[in-house]
């Protein structure tokens, strides 16, 4: 329902209330209900996040803003148009959000202090699992939730790609969860320069998050994406040398915001490729390498707890049939809600809080 759909049911009942009502302390009383009526409409109407047009002064800024009774942990600070803003993690929930700083007690610490400050939180836990997990070449970081969970956590990664996005992935999903789990979480690891091509599917994912079909996490996928066909491994990806972290990580950010997503604290390394320095330079931004147990397209298989990862943006046609094959050998155990889909955040949040 649109604003304008709200304006003009105002319109209408106020002129109701003009021509029936003649006493005015009733009319009065009437027309103060019918606002109250409309703002409460209108406002899960807007939980849409704005997109910043005008961003300027984009930067790291670490610490803990405060408003009663929540805690968040800072990751960046900018303005758009005149107005200063934070973007913030739960450090409870992991779930993020960007808001005016002017709503909140704000204290500025650097990021080693901000994570004293917030130890024994699920989010230090996991960014401490990642970091302890970041001798591998590939696949370091959060890879796997608890094998306890009925189903799985899906990541769809947007490369760069000129192909179409496969909607398909989505279209299946929302057919076999519409009655189960609605909003279906999924993951959705973007690259900048997929976003720079991809108005469109942008704009369809967000009215599909709008009308609560799907609820996405954006996760940080790196602006450039490099890969080399003749590099070897650890010259690749991000370890192809001159590569600009700082712009890979930031330049994303502010372009998810540009179009109106709110980055997680999620990264997911293209090829899933790093090393130990990389992960260290990962965690140092305040963000959670994400990897993943169950690469379909390589073959690996999915099991209970697994983070999945597929290929969302057209060139990897494989994965996603095998994705939708095993949402159709589920769909007898997804209706009796034993095969669910959980959001990141929660399997980041329940693998963590499991210790070691
Ligand atoms: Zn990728």
């Amino acid at each position: 329902m649109s604003f304008k759909y709200h304006y003009s049911l105002f319109n209408y009942s106020n002129n109701f209330i003009d021509s029936f009502i003649f006493d005015a302390e009733m009319k009065n009383l009437l027309k103060a209900f019918l606002i109250t009526l409309l703002i409460l409409m209108i406002i899960p109407a807007c939980h849409a996040q704005q997109n910043f047009l005008g961003i300027k002064n984009y930067r790291v800024f670490y610490g803990w803003a405060h408003n009663y009774p929540e805690d968040w942990l800072i990751l960046r600070r900018f303005e758009n148009n005149g107005r200063d803003y934070l973007l913030m993690v739960n450090p409870q929930n992991l779930q993020s959000k960007v808001d005016e700083s002017s709503f909140y007690q704000v204290k500025q610490m650097s990021l080693a202090e901000t994570r004293v400050y917030f130890k024994n939180t699920p989010y230090e836990k996991a960014i401490s699992k990642a970091e302890k997990r970041s001798v591998n070449i590939q696949d370091a970081g959060i890879e796997r939730g608890l094998p306890s969970k009925a189903g799985i956590s899906l990541t769809a990664d947007l490369c760069p790609s000129h192909k179409p996005m496969d909607r398909r992935i989505f279209i299946n999903l929302i057919n076999e969860f519409k009655k189960v789990e609605k909003p279906a979480p999924i993951a959705l690891s973007v690259s900048g320069l997929w976003m720079l091509k991809h108005v469109p599917d942008i704009q369809w994912l967000k009215k599909l998050s709008d009308e609560d079909e799907i609820r996405i996490t954006w996760v940080n996928h790196s602006f450039n994406h490099r890969v080399s066909k003749t590099l070897p491994i650890k010259e690749n990806f991000l370890l192809e040398p001159g590569t600009d972290i700082n712009y890979e990580v930031l330049a994303t950010e502010r372009l998810m915001l540009n179009n109106g997503m709110v980055p997680s604290c999620f990264f997911r390394f293209p090829g899933l490729v790093s090393d130990q320095q990389l992960v260290y330079k990962i965690t140092d931004y305040g963000l959670i390498p994400i990897g993943s147990d169950a690469w379909l397209a390589k073959g690996q298989k999915a099991q209970n707890g697994s983070i999945v990862l597929i290929h969302g943006n057209g060139n990897e046609p494989v994965g996603v049939a095998d994705f939708i094959g095993l949402l159709h050998r589920k769909t007898r155990q997804i209706a009796q809600k034993q095969w669910l889909l959980y959001d990141l955040s929660s399997t980041v949040k329940d693998e963590a809080d499991q210790g070691e």
